[in-house]
Protein backbone atom coordinates (compact mmCIF):
# COMPACT_ATOMS: atom_id res chain seq x y z
CA UNK A 1 0.00 0.00 0.00
CA UNK A 2 1.50 3.27 -0.53
CA UNK A 3 0.81 6.24 1.71
CA UNK A 4 0.07 9.47 -0.03
CA UNK A 5 -1.28 13.41 0.47
CA UNK A 6 -2.74 14.55 -2.95
CA UNK A 7 -3.68 18.46 -2.70
CA UNK A 8 -4.48 19.23 -6.48
CA UNK A 9 -3.20 22.48 -7.85
CA UNK A 10 -4.93 23.21 -11.15
CA UNK A 11 -5.58 26.34 -13.13
CA UNK A 12 -8.85 27.06 -15.15
CA UNK A 13 -8.79 25.62 -18.45
CA UNK A 14 -10.60 26.77 -21.70
CA UNK A 15 -10.28 23.75 -24.53
CA UNK A 16 -11.09 24.21 -28.10
CA UNK A 17 -10.39 24.91 -31.32
CA UNK A 18 -10.81 28.37 -32.09
CA UNK A 19 -10.59 29.27 -27.77
CA UNK A 20 -8.65 32.01 -27.97
CA UNK A 21 -11.40 33.78 -28.92
CA UNK A 22 -12.39 33.63 -25.17
CA UNK A 23 -9.34 35.38 -24.19
CA UNK A 24 -11.31 39.00 -23.29
CA UNK A 25 -13.69 36.47 -21.33
CA UNK A 26 -11.09 34.78 -19.13
CA UNK A 27 -8.97 38.29 -18.56
CA UNK A 28 -12.69 39.98 -17.71
CA UNK A 29 -13.19 37.51 -15.26
CA UNK A 30 -9.70 37.95 -13.86
CA UNK A 31 -10.02 41.78 -13.30
CA UNK A 32 -7.38 42.35 -15.58
CA UNK A 33 -8.21 45.57 -17.58
CA UNK A 34 -4.75 46.09 -19.57
CA UNK A 35 -2.80 42.87 -20.06
CA UNK A 36 0.73 42.71 -21.55
CA UNK A 37 0.93 40.36 -24.29
CA UNK A 38 3.86 38.18 -24.03
CA UNK A 39 5.76 36.19 -27.06
CA UNK A 40 8.84 34.90 -28.56
CA UNK A 41 10.27 37.45 -31.47
CA UNK A 42 8.87 34.21 -34.05
CA UNK A 43 5.66 34.41 -32.32
CA UNK A 44 5.30 38.18 -32.37
CA UNK A 45 2.31 38.06 -35.23
CA UNK A 46 0.31 35.72 -33.24
CA UNK A 47 0.90 38.32 -30.26
CA UNK A 48 -0.56 41.09 -32.10
CA UNK A 49 -3.28 38.79 -32.90
CA UNK A 50 -3.99 38.39 -29.54
CA UNK A 51 -3.67 41.81 -28.32
CA UNK A 52 -5.99 42.74 -31.21
CA UNK A 53 -8.50 40.66 -29.81
CA UNK A 54 -7.89 42.54 -26.82
CA UNK A 55 -8.60 45.85 -27.80
CA UNK A 56 -8.44 48.42 -25.15
CA UNK A 57 -7.63 45.40 -22.51
CA UNK A 58 -4.00 45.45 -24.20
CA UNK A 59 -1.77 47.11 -22.58
CA UNK A 60 0.42 46.33 -25.91
CA UNK A 61 3.16 43.14 -27.07
CA UNK A 62 6.58 41.97 -25.06
CA UNK A 63 8.07 40.18 -27.68
CA UNK A 64 11.44 39.48 -26.27
CA UNK A 65 10.71 35.80 -24.86
CA UNK A 66 13.66 33.28 -25.02
CA UNK A 67 14.73 29.93 -24.09
CA UNK A 68 15.33 29.15 -20.21
CA UNK A 69 14.20 32.97 -19.28
CA UNK A 70 17.43 35.15 -18.83
CA UNK A 71 17.25 36.84 -15.85
CA UNK A 72 17.84 40.40 -17.96
CA UNK A 73 14.51 39.18 -20.19
CA UNK A 74 12.53 39.19 -17.06
CA UNK A 75 13.85 42.30 -15.95
CA UNK A 76 13.04 44.29 -19.22
CA UNK A 77 9.77 42.76 -19.31
CA UNK A 78 9.03 43.50 -15.41
CA UNK A 79 10.01 47.27 -16.23
CA UNK A 80 7.91 47.32 -19.48
CA UNK A 81 5.27 45.97 -17.69
CA UNK A 82 5.35 48.92 -14.71
CA UNK A 83 5.62 51.22 -17.44
CA UNK A 84 2.60 50.58 -19.43
CA UNK A 85 0.28 50.26 -16.20
CA UNK A 86 -0.29 46.34 -16.67
CA UNK A 87 -2.63 44.65 -14.53
CA UNK A 88 -1.99 41.23 -16.29
CA UNK A 89 0.16 39.40 -18.21
CA UNK A 90 -0.67 36.96 -21.42
CA UNK A 91 1.92 34.62 -22.22
CA UNK A 92 1.33 33.24 -25.37
CA UNK A 93 3.35 30.26 -27.34
CA UNK A 94 5.86 27.70 -25.57
CA UNK A 95 7.28 26.99 -22.66
CA UNK A 96 10.18 29.63 -22.85
CA UNK A 97 6.95 32.49 -23.29
CA UNK A 98 4.54 30.83 -20.23
CA UNK A 99 8.44 30.82 -17.89
CA UNK A 100 8.65 34.45 -18.76
CA UNK A 101 4.82 35.10 -18.11
CA UNK A 102 5.46 33.24 -15.00
CA UNK A 103 8.15 35.52 -13.69
CA UNK A 104 5.96 38.71 -14.21
CA UNK A 105 3.66 36.72 -11.41
CA UNK A 106 6.75 37.18 -8.76
CA UNK A 107 8.02 40.70 -10.13
CA UNK A 108 5.54 43.20 -10.39
CA UNK A 109 2.91 40.48 -8.85
CA UNK A 110 0.64 39.87 -12.14
CA UNK A 111 -2.41 37.49 -12.80
CA UNK A 112 -1.02 35.24 -15.63
CA UNK A 113 -2.87 33.80 -18.60
CA UNK A 114 -1.87 31.17 -20.42
CA UNK A 115 -1.94 30.18 -24.06
CA UNK A 116 0.16 27.32 -24.91
CA UNK A 117 1.45 26.57 -28.72
CA UNK A 118 3.71 23.87 -27.66
CA UNK A 119 3.33 20.40 -25.65
CA UNK A 120 5.51 21.45 -22.79
CA UNK A 121 3.21 21.83 -19.79
CA UNK A 122 4.58 24.05 -18.18
CA UNK A 123 1.18 26.32 -18.45
CA UNK A 124 0.04 23.87 -14.94
CA UNK A 125 2.84 23.84 -13.02
CA UNK A 126 4.43 26.12 -10.29
CA UNK A 127 7.83 25.27 -11.49
CA UNK A 128 9.65 28.26 -13.16
CA UNK A 129 13.10 28.51 -13.82
CA UNK A 130 15.73 32.06 -14.53
CA UNK A 131 18.88 31.64 -16.06
CA UNK A 132 21.67 33.98 -14.88
CA UNK A 133 25.42 34.54 -15.71
CA UNK A 134 24.45 31.26 -17.66
CA UNK A 135 22.93 28.78 -14.64
CA UNK A 136 19.82 28.03 -14.72
CA UNK A 137 17.98 27.87 -11.53
CA UNK A 138 14.35 26.32 -11.23
CA UNK A 139 12.41 27.00 -8.18
CA UNK A 140 8.42 26.14 -7.24
CA UNK A 141 6.10 29.01 -6.16
CA UNK A 142 2.71 28.56 -5.85
CA UNK A 143 2.19 32.39 -7.34
CA UNK A 144 3.61 31.52 -10.85
CA UNK A 145 0.99 29.10 -11.83
CA UNK A 146 -1.23 30.63 -14.20
CA UNK A 147 -4.70 31.42 -13.26
CA UNK A 148 -6.33 30.15 -16.32
CA UNK A 149 -5.38 28.62 -19.28
CA UNK A 150 -6.72 28.64 -22.75
CA UNK A 151 -6.22 25.22 -25.38
CA UNK A 152 -6.69 26.46 -28.58
CA UNK A 153 -5.49 23.70 -31.03
CA UNK A 154 -5.63 25.64 -34.56
CA UNK A 155 -2.76 27.52 -32.71
CA UNK A 156 -0.57 24.35 -32.98
CA UNK A 157 -1.45 23.38 -36.27
CA UNK A 158 2.34 25.02 -37.89
CA UNK A 159 3.91 24.14 -35.39
CA UNK A 160 6.90 22.43 -37.10
CA UNK A 161 7.35 18.54 -36.81
CA UNK A 162 10.52 18.38 -34.74
CA UNK A 163 9.34 20.66 -32.09
CA UNK A 164 6.16 18.63 -32.44
CA UNK A 165 8.25 15.39 -31.43
CA UNK A 166 10.23 16.32 -28.89
CA UNK A 167 8.09 18.51 -27.55
CA UNK A 168 5.42 15.97 -27.15
CA UNK A 169 8.43 13.29 -25.99
CA UNK A 170 8.60 16.57 -23.04
CA UNK A 171 5.22 15.54 -21.68
CA UNK A 172 5.51 11.83 -22.08
CA UNK A 173 8.73 12.23 -19.92
CA UNK A 174 6.58 14.28 -16.86
CA UNK A 175 4.04 11.43 -17.32
CA UNK A 176 6.96 8.87 -17.15
CA UNK A 177 8.83 10.09 -14.09
CA UNK A 178 5.17 10.77 -12.91
CA UNK A 179 4.84 6.77 -12.34
CA UNK A 180 7.71 6.40 -10.03
CA UNK A 181 7.64 9.55 -7.85
CA UNK A 182 7.35 9.34 -4.22
CA UNK A 183 4.54 11.39 -4.41
CA UNK A 184 2.42 9.63 -6.93
CA UNK A 185 -1.08 8.67 -6.15
CA UNK A 186 -3.92 7.00 -8.15
CA UNK A 187 -4.68 9.82 -10.26
CA UNK A 188 -1.93 10.68 -10.87
CA UNK A 189 -1.45 7.49 -12.65
CA UNK A 190 -4.36 7.44 -14.10
CA UNK A 191 -3.28 10.77 -15.97
CA UNK A 192 0.29 9.57 -16.82
CA UNK A 193 -0.61 6.24 -18.29
CA UNK A 194 -3.53 8.22 -20.59
CA UNK A 195 -1.47 10.94 -20.89
CA UNK A 196 1.27 8.89 -22.41
CA UNK A 197 -1.09 6.86 -24.68
CA UNK A 198 -2.85 9.77 -26.10
CA UNK A 199 -0.03 11.78 -26.72
CA UNK A 200 1.82 8.85 -28.65
CA UNK A 201 -1.47 7.95 -30.52
CA UNK A 202 -1.19 11.54 -31.91
CA UNK A 203 1.97 11.78 -33.26
CA UNK A 204 1.27 8.70 -35.21
CA UNK A 205 -1.94 10.84 -36.44
CA UNK A 206 0.02 13.72 -36.86
CA UNK A 207 2.76 12.32 -38.85
CA UNK A 208 0.26 11.37 -41.38
CA UNK A 209 -1.40 14.73 -41.47
CA UNK A 210 0.25 17.36 -39.40
CA UNK A 211 -2.89 20.10 -39.40
CA UNK A 212 -5.46 17.76 -38.60
CA UNK A 213 -7.20 19.96 -36.11
CA UNK A 214 -8.63 16.74 -33.77
CA UNK A 215 -5.38 15.22 -33.83
CA UNK A 216 -3.60 18.42 -32.81
CA UNK A 217 -6.25 18.59 -30.19
CA UNK A 218 -5.54 15.43 -29.26
CA UNK A 219 -2.24 15.88 -28.44
CA UNK A 220 -2.62 19.45 -26.71
CA UNK A 221 -5.23 17.32 -24.19
CA UNK A 222 -1.84 15.01 -23.65
CA UNK A 223 0.02 17.72 -22.96
CA UNK A 224 -2.82 19.20 -20.21
CA UNK A 225 -2.48 15.73 -18.59
CA UNK A 226 1.07 15.08 -18.64
CA UNK A 227 2.17 19.03 -17.53
CA UNK A 228 -0.69 18.25 -14.55
CA UNK A 229 1.12 15.28 -12.99
CA UNK A 230 4.55 17.01 -13.31
CA UNK A 231 2.78 20.12 -11.80
CA UNK A 232 1.94 17.50 -8.69
CA UNK A 233 4.46 15.23 -8.51
CA UNK A 234 8.23 15.18 -7.42
CA UNK A 235 10.80 14.86 -10.47
CA UNK A 236 13.92 12.39 -10.49
CA UNK A 237 16.82 11.58 -12.50
CA UNK A 238 15.06 12.20 -15.85
CA UNK A 239 13.94 15.82 -15.19
CA UNK A 240 17.59 16.38 -13.25
CA UNK A 241 19.66 15.35 -15.85
CA UNK A 242 18.07 17.70 -18.59
CA UNK A 243 18.07 20.63 -16.44
CA UNK A 244 21.97 19.29 -16.23
CA UNK A 245 22.53 19.43 -20.13
CA UNK A 246 20.21 22.37 -20.96
CA UNK A 247 21.31 24.26 -18.27
CA UNK A 248 25.23 24.23 -18.27
CA UNK A 249 25.79 22.52 -21.33
CA UNK A 250 22.92 24.85 -23.37
CA UNK A 251 21.22 22.12 -24.95
CA UNK A 252 18.10 22.55 -26.59
CA UNK A 253 15.50 21.62 -24.01
CA UNK A 254 13.06 19.32 -25.35
CA UNK A 255 15.60 17.82 -28.15
CA UNK A 256 17.35 16.82 -24.82
CA UNK A 257 14.38 15.48 -23.17
CA UNK A 258 13.45 13.18 -26.44
CA UNK A 259 17.69 12.06 -26.06
CA UNK A 260 17.98 11.13 -22.21
CA UNK A 261 14.35 9.50 -21.73
CA UNK A 262 15.46 5.65 -22.92
CA UNK A 263 18.48 6.14 -21.27
CA UNK A 264 17.01 7.16 -18.02
CA UNK A 265 14.31 4.88 -17.92
CA UNK A 266 16.59 1.87 -18.53
CA UNK A 267 18.55 3.40 -15.44
CA UNK A 268 15.36 3.38 -13.24
CA UNK A 269 13.88 0.03 -14.50
CA UNK A 270 14.89 -2.34 -12.17
CA UNK A 271 14.02 0.28 -9.18
CA UNK A 272 10.58 0.69 -10.58
CA UNK A 273 8.92 -2.49 -12.21
CA UNK A 274 5.41 -1.22 -11.79
CA UNK A 275 6.10 2.17 -13.54
CA UNK A 276 8.20 1.21 -16.40
CA UNK A 277 5.38 -1.57 -17.00
CA UNK A 278 2.89 0.96 -17.21
CA UNK A 279 4.56 3.01 -19.88
CA UNK A 280 5.57 -0.19 -21.78
CA UNK A 281 1.54 -0.75 -21.39
CA UNK A 282 0.22 2.86 -22.40
CA UNK A 283 2.83 3.12 -25.25
CA UNK A 284 1.80 -0.35 -27.02
CA UNK A 285 -1.94 0.49 -26.40
CA UNK A 286 -1.18 3.74 -28.31
CA UNK A 287 0.25 1.68 -31.64
CA UNK A 288 -2.85 -1.10 -31.20
CA UNK A 289 -5.23 1.56 -32.45
CA UNK A 290 -8.25 -0.36 -31.27
CA UNK A 291 -6.60 -4.33 -31.31
CA UNK A 292 -5.64 -5.94 -28.57
CA UNK A 293 -2.04 -4.07 -26.92
CA UNK A 294 0.60 -6.57 -26.20
CA UNK A 295 3.17 -4.94 -24.56
CA UNK A 296 6.40 -6.77 -26.00
CA UNK A 297 8.60 -3.70 -26.05
CA UNK A 298 10.23 -2.78 -22.61
CA UNK A 299 9.56 0.75 -21.87
CA UNK A 300 13.02 2.15 -22.50
CA UNK A 301 12.84 0.31 -26.00
CA UNK A 302 9.49 1.78 -26.29
CA UNK A 303 10.61 5.24 -26.04
CA UNK A 304 13.35 5.15 -27.92
CA UNK A 305 11.48 3.83 -30.91
CA UNK A 306 8.32 6.40 -30.75
CA UNK A 307 11.31 8.93 -31.03
CA UNK A 308 13.59 7.45 -33.80
CA UNK A 309 10.47 6.30 -35.80
CA UNK A 310 9.18 9.92 -35.66
CA UNK A 311 12.41 11.44 -36.98
CA UNK A 312 13.44 13.25 -33.09
CA UNK A 313 17.31 13.13 -32.29
CA UNK A 314 18.53 10.29 -30.59
CA UNK A 315 21.69 11.01 -29.66
CA UNK A 316 23.32 13.85 -27.57
CA UNK A 317 26.22 14.24 -30.13
CA UNK A 318 23.97 14.92 -32.69
CA UNK A 319 22.26 18.01 -30.76
CA UNK A 320 25.68 19.68 -29.32
CA UNK A 321 26.79 18.33 -26.49
CA UNK A 322 31.11 17.85 -26.41
CA UNK A 323 32.38 14.37 -25.02
CA UNK A 324 34.64 15.65 -23.00
CA UNK A 325 31.83 17.24 -21.02
CA UNK A 326 29.69 13.89 -20.20
CA UNK A 327 32.05 13.46 -16.89
CA UNK A 328 31.42 17.32 -15.50
CA UNK A 329 27.58 16.75 -16.45
CA UNK A 330 28.09 12.90 -14.40
CA UNK A 331 29.53 15.08 -11.57
CA UNK A 332 26.84 17.52 -11.42
CA UNK A 333 23.91 15.55 -11.26
CA UNK A 334 25.41 14.31 -8.27
CA UNK A 335 25.66 17.46 -6.60
CA UNK A 336 22.45 18.15 -4.61
CA UNK A 337 20.58 14.89 -3.78
CA UNK A 338 17.06 14.40 -5.02
CA UNK A 339 14.29 11.41 -4.79
CA UNK A 340 14.64 8.79 -7.56
CA UNK A 341 13.80 4.96 -7.53
CA UNK A 342 17.15 3.97 -7.86
CA UNK A 343 20.14 5.56 -5.81
CA UNK A 344 22.65 7.57 -8.02
CA UNK A 345 25.50 5.73 -8.38
CA UNK A 346 28.30 8.18 -10.56
CA UNK A 347 29.76 5.50 -12.41
CA UNK A 348 26.49 4.43 -13.60
CA UNK A 349 25.25 7.43 -14.52
CA UNK A 350 28.37 8.44 -16.43
CA UNK A 351 27.60 5.41 -18.53
CA UNK A 352 23.72 6.65 -19.15
CA UNK A 353 25.41 9.98 -20.19
CA UNK A 354 27.83 7.48 -22.72
CA UNK A 355 25.08 5.69 -24.08
CA UNK A 356 22.56 9.17 -24.87
CA UNK A 357 25.67 10.43 -26.10
CA UNK A 358 26.27 7.85 -28.71
CA UNK A 359 22.56 7.43 -29.37
CA UNK A 360 22.50 3.49 -28.66
CA UNK A 361 19.17 1.37 -28.86
CA UNK A 362 18.60 0.51 -24.92
CA UNK A 363 18.02 -3.36 -24.21
P1 LIG B 1 9.97 27.11 -26.65
O1 LIG B 1 8.91 27.79 -25.89
O2 LIG B 1 11.37 27.63 -26.49
O3 LIG B 1 9.56 27.14 -28.19
C1 LIG B 1 10.48 26.75 -29.19
C2 LIG B 1 10.29 27.64 -30.43
O4 LIG B 1 9.09 27.26 -31.08
C3 LIG B 1 10.17 29.11 -30.08
O5 LIG B 1 10.87 29.87 -31.03
C4 LIG B 1 8.68 29.36 -30.20
O6 LIG B 1 8.36 30.69 -30.53
C5 LIG B 1 8.30 28.40 -31.32
N1 LIG B 1 6.90 27.98 -31.29
C6 LIG B 1 6.17 27.67 -30.20
N2 LIG B 1 4.94 27.29 -30.56
C7 LIG B 1 4.89 27.36 -31.90
C8 LIG B 1 3.87 27.09 -32.87
N3 LIG B 1 2.68 26.62 -32.51
N4 LIG B 1 4.15 27.27 -34.16
C9 LIG B 1 5.38 27.69 -34.55
N5 LIG B 1 6.39 27.97 -33.69
C10 LIG B 1 6.13 27.80 -32.38
O7 LIG B 1 10.04 25.55 -26.38
P2 LIG B 1 9.25 24.61 -25.35
O8 LIG B 1 9.86 23.29 -25.53
O9 LIG B 1 7.80 24.78 -25.48
O10 LIG B 1 9.64 25.19 -23.93
C11 LIG B 1 10.94 25.02 -23.40
C12 LIG B 1 11.11 25.84 -22.14
O11 LIG B 1 10.04 25.59 -21.25
C13 LIG B 1 12.39 25.52 -21.38
O12 LIG B 1 12.97 26.71 -20.90
C14 LIG B 1 11.90 24.66 -20.24
O13 LIG B 1 12.74 24.70 -19.13
C15 LIG B 1 10.55 25.23 -19.98
N6 LIG B 1 9.62 24.25 -19.35
C16 LIG B 1 9.20 24.51 -18.11
C17 LIG B 1 8.33 23.65 -17.48
C18 LIG B 1 7.84 23.97 -16.10
O14 LIG B 1 7.02 23.25 -15.54
N7 LIG B 1 8.30 25.04 -15.50
C19 LIG B 1 7.86 22.51 -18.14
C20 LIG B 1 8.31 22.26 -19.43
C21 LIG B 1 9.18 23.16 -20.04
Amino acid sequence: MRDFVFDARLPRVVFGAGALAHLPRELAALGIGRALVLSTPGQRALAERAAALLGGASAGVFAQAAMHVPVEVARAAAAEARRVGADGAVAIGGGSTTGLGKTLALDPGLPVVAVPTTYAGSEVTSVYGLTEAGTKKTARDPRVLPRAVIYDAELSLGLPWTTTVVSMLNAIAHAAEALYAPDANPVTDLLAEEGMRAGAAALDRLRLEPRDVDARGDALAAAWLCGTVLGNTTIGLHHKLCHTLGGSFGLPHAEVHAVVLPHALAYNAPAAPRAVATIARALAAARASGAAPSPEASAPAAVFKLGRRHGAPTSLAAIGMRAEDLDRAADLAMLQPYPNPRPLERDAIRVLLQRAFDGVAPD
